[in-house]
């Protein structure tokens, strides 16, 4: 067994930590720690999805040509430029056995989401975690990083855990200030709760970037397991190599296409969780927690210290509330708060309100 040694970077992997979904003895827990759409999905993405059902001894096909037809229709993008993965943590993980390897560096911001440091070091290459300002990735930090050994750069726009996004300008004086040979990763998991076109116009002006976006969040599936990445002829072509020819069901694929063609949904969905998320960060400041603005389907609530923190968490768990602790963000006096429906964020601001005021805060 001894003899048996992993390769370089994978036992230095902390193991991800997921949102949790159960607190026991609790039959009504409100999940509000996974970023998760409170609408479900599409009634259409179920429909296609047991429809599917019929279906189960086929192989499916391995080009994802309808799938990335219908995005390419949606979004108004070269089909021939899309790869579809097993949620976008599929296409992230393709983007660094492509082109990082042991001690290549990737770099991201302080604040970044967890998984891109994991897929770094899966590939023996080194994180380097540059600082945010204030909550908000800081472009200068980022090209000061910069090494003759930088691969790829990651940056989530709209940013989890955070909720903050850079400018459009701000996205286009990084391009500008990278390297030709540094790859760009614009996570864009959360574009549709945004305004954007999530790096889309970045793509097609620069060979260097590669826009990612999700059907976890936003159409409901996260369940599912799809994502979707877009990016130059060559980049696409690199992925595809390296892509399993079945990495997707046939379940997945028709559930994803019903999903994506299902605007009116996606639209609704969108204007809910504008409407709530506003409701839900104005009162929280009224109650005296920090809140930065939003572009994603969460808000970021910070406390007065992490003992603040914990103890709300706690109030919120003996209401049978889950929301999301980020220590593991450097944020130790924050919790990240999916935004719900009209019911959810009531039942997260009730109890919230209460622990404010008895401790004299609100
Ligand atoms: C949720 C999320 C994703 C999506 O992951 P999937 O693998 O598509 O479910 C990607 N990036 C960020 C920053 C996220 O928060």
């Amino acid at each position: 067994m001894t003899q048996i040694t992993p390769q370089p970077g994978i036992m230095d992997i902390a193991l991800y930590v997921s949102g949790e979904s159960k607190l026991p003895g609790r039959g009504d827990v409100l999940k509000l720690s996974s970023n998760e759409n409170p609408l479900g999905c599409s009634d259409k993405a179920r429909a296609a999805y047991a429809a599917a059902a019929g279906d189960l001894h086929r192989y499916p096909n391995t080009d994802h040509a309808p799938l990335r037809r219908a995005i390419g229709e949606v979004h108004g993008l070269d089909p021939d430029r899309i790869i579809c993965g097993v949620g976008s943590d599929e296409v992230l993980q393709f983007v660094v056995q492509a082109f990082a390897g042991v001690g290549d560096e990737v770099i991201t911001t302080e604040h970044g989401f967890s998984m891109y440091p994991i897929l770094a070091r899966m590939v023996g290459a080194v994180p380097v975690t540059v600082p945010e300002n204030e909550r908000r990735i800081d472009v200068d930090a980022i090209l000061a990083g910069v090494t003759d050994r930088t691969r790829i750069v990651f940056i989530a726009n709209p940013a989890n855990p955070t909720g903050t996004m850079l400018t459009p300008e701000e996205v286009q004086r990084l391009v500008d200030g990278l390297p030709s040979s540094v790859l760009l990763v614009h996570d864009g998991a959360y574009t549709e709760f945004a305004s954007g076109d999530g790096g889309a116009g970045l793509v097609d002006r620069h060979p260097n970037v590669i826009m990612t976006r999700t059907f976890s969040k936003i159409h409901g599936l996260g369940g599912l397991r799809i994502g979707w990445g877009y990016g130059s002829r060559e980049i696409i072509d690199v992925l595809n190599r390296i892509r399993q020819p079945f990495n997707l069901s046939n379940a997945q694929m028709a559930a994803a296409e019903a999903a994506i063609r299902d605007t009116a949904f996606r639209d609704h969905c969108a204007d809910l969780n504008a409407r709530m998320r506003q409701r839900l960060r104005n009162s929280l400041i009224q109650m005296g927690i920090g809140c930065d603005e939003s572009f994603a389907n969460f808000v970021l609530a910070r406390f007065a210290d992490p003992a603040e923190a914990e103890a709300a968490d706690a109030a919120l768990r003996g209401d049978g509330i889950l929301v999301r602790r980020v220590s593991g963000y450097g944020l130790p006096a924050a919790l990240r708060i999916t935004v719900g429906d009209e019911d959810g964020v009531t039942r997260v601001l009730d109890p919230l309100g209460r622990f404010m005021s008895e401790r004299g805060r609100a």
